[in-house]
């Protein structure tokens, strides 16, 4: 299929009449700003309205450099692309670490602010009327000032960041980028630093319209404003929304329906209506609105639900190394002292304990007595107020989880944070990220395959000890909550643990499937991981574990043995309550 789709680009130029060369090269354009898109929107979630200035930035950099100095456009590429990135990185830094819809401001105003420079600073940019002359592109010597010899070089060039593109969607920091869209928190206890990698994502998308920008500029060798503008913008977010956001394959059905289509109603529109004027803009609008009505999510996530799917092989061969140092500590993790209040409210109060090596640790307790709020602050997401943790000897008090995942300290949520859009498999294969490393760059140049292989068998080795490993290949969304919390221990193990934190992994689910939950924990602590288990679930609790800590109100209330604090006076009459 790929290989005839690549055929037919190579003869195209030569079949179709130049105006469908023209609009061929204008296609390539169109995706490579809808690509960026794809990754920037469509998976990190973060909307930029900005895109067409970024091709601004490289168009009239290159030209410039051309007209003025007479550097060759291909060095006008790099300068480009340079300009593009310390635009990008720049606006990125400022930017990227806004919620919600300050990003998408920011990107408007700062689409503005260029546009208005290109359009005023007439010595630089010769203003509305634009630089004209540009130099063609030569390679070797051979003048590309044909469409069909553009072609090549356009789509020569799409599908070199396409294809770089589609490497890092497929790559452990995109799945990363993926997961920060849904939850960065989940993300982040995995070892993704969130702001850096939107900072990048950011940064990818802005070189993809730049190199647009720059084939723009020598393709109609010609610059003025009006193709960097908000209205250009828009309109390549609309390609993406048209063709789904949210997919690959969609951001060239987008772009080629919509570089198509403007041109043909163009033209159609007039010999309907027998008369001309802006009607296309009209049937356009219509068009638009209806096929957003058939397929809300787009085009192409709308064709693939109808195509068959391919399910693949299930991954063999050798998994990532395990963890290189033998965890010799007999103290793994020491809680000392620590508090948390939220307001007025203690929520933790000098609450200290330990967990030795190879044990389940019970931390039990009524609800709101400060449990998860202790996972916090063990697990990094909040930074305690007074106290200390030290895990395996060093201490970690308020660091990031991404630095103690890497040393061993794995949790799960109390509701299950998974990627319902990922499959079963890429949500355990998030657990190896730490264990991983090929850069970004790497990623994009295919040179992570064997450490992605291996960890794709790692994951898949966790499915199969939870017992999910036939169902690796469905989407995470697809199961049920059992399921899922064995996806979230899945996903855990895959990370190697040396200390697993479970919040609640009970909660929920039937009797049938807490027996089965129970003997994996049992099994995980035979296999040498050592667990602390926060439940308010006492029968669970009892019978799974070597020793519980009681907490009431923030405060430990006992500490010892199931069935001596279960006798505990201070525990029936806090916990227990009338129960027993
Ligand atoms: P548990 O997990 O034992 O049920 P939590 O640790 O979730 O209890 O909560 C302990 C107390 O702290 C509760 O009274 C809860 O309402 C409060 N609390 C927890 N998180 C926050 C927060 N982010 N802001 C304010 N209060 C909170
Ligand atoms: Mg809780």
């Amino acid at each position: 299929m790929t290989a005839v789709l690549l055929l037919l680009l190579l003869v195209l130029p030569w079949i179709v009449p130049p105006f469908y060369q023209t609009l061929f090269v204008f296609y390539a354009i169109a995706t490579l700003v809808v690509l960026g898109l794809h990754l920037l929107t469509g998976l990190a979630g973060l909307t930029s309205f900005g895109q067409a200035a970024f091709m601004g930035v490289a168009g009239y950099t290159s030209a410039l450099l051309a007209l003025r100095l007479g550097v060759s456009p291909w060095l006008g590429l790099l300068a480009g692309l340079l300009a593009t990135l310390v635009f990008a990185l720049v606006l990125g830094l400022l930017t990227v670490r806004l919620k919600g819809h300050y990003l998408p401001l920011a990107t408007i105003a700062w689409q503005v602010a260029l546009y208005i420079v290109m359009g005023s600073w007439v010595a630089l940019t010769g203003g509305r009327t634009g630089l004209s002359d540009l130099p063609p592109v030569a390679v070797f010597g051979f003048e590309l000032r044909d469409p069909r010899a553009y072609h090549y070089l356009a789509w020569g060039l799409l599908l070199l960041y396409a294809l770089g593109l589609y490497r890092l969607i497929h790559s452990r920091h995109g799945r990363m980028i993926r997961a920060l869209k849904g939850d960065a928190v989940a993300a982040a206890s995995f070892g993704a630093r969130p702001p850096s990698l939107r900072l990048w994502t950011f940064v990818l998308a802005a070189l993809g319209a730049g190199l647009a920008g720059w084939l723009y500029a020598h393709f109609v060798r010609f610059v003025n404003p009006s193709p960097f503008s908000l209205e250009a913008s828009i309109f390549y977010l609309i390609m993406a929304v048209v063709g789904g956001v949210g997919s690959f394959a969609g951001a060239f059905l987008g772009a080629g329906l919509l570089t198509g289509l403007e041109q043909w109603l163009k033209d159609l529109v007039p010999l309907v209506l027998g008369k001309s004027g802006n009607y296309e803009v009209i049937a356009y609008g219509l068009i638009l609105v209806a096929i957003l009505h058939l397929a809300p999510r787009g085009l192409w996530p709308w064709i693939e639900a109808r195509l068959p799917r391919r399910v693949p092989d299930p991954p063999e061969g050798e998994g990532l190394p395990a963890r290189a140092e033998p965890v010799e500590e007999e103290i793994l993790l020491e809680v000392e002292g620590i508090c948390k209040s939220f307001g007025g409210l203690l929520a933790v109060n000098r609450l200290s304990f330990s967990v030795r090596r190879g044990e389940i640790l019970g931390l039990i307790g009524p609800n709101g007595a400060g449990k998860s709020t202790t996972f916090h602050l063990i697990a990094g997401v909040l930074r305690p107020d007074r106290g200390r943790v030290r895990f395996r000897g060093q201490e970690i008090t308020g660091r990031f989880p991404f630095e103690t995942v890497r040393m061993g300290l794995v949790r799960t949520f109390q509701h299950p944070h998974l990627f319902p859009e990922m499959t079963v498999l890429e949500n355990a294969m998030l657990g190896t990220y730490p264990r991983t490393r090929a850069p970004m760059l790497a990623s994009m140049l295919g040179l992570d395959r064997t450490e992605e292989r291996r960890a794709a068998v790692e994951a898949f080795r966790a499915l199969e000890r939870v017992g999910l490993a036939e169902k690796a290949f469905l989407k995470a969304g697809a199961l049920s909550l059992g399921e899922q919390r064995k996806l979230e221990v899945a996903r855990a193990l895959a990370a190697d643990p040396v200390l697993l934190l479970l919040d609640e992994p009970a909660a929920g689910l039937r009797a049938g499937e807490k027996r089965a939950l129970a003997a994996l924990i049992r099994r995980l602590r035979d296999e040498g991981i050592t667990v602390l288990l926060v439940d308010h679930d006492m029968e669970l609790v009892m019978r799974l574990v070597d020793r519980v800590v009681v907490m009431h109100y923030g405060e430990k209330i006992a500490e010892g043995p199931p069935e001596a604090v279960q006798r505990d006076p201070a525990v029936r009459e806090a916990y227990l309550g009338g129960v027993t």
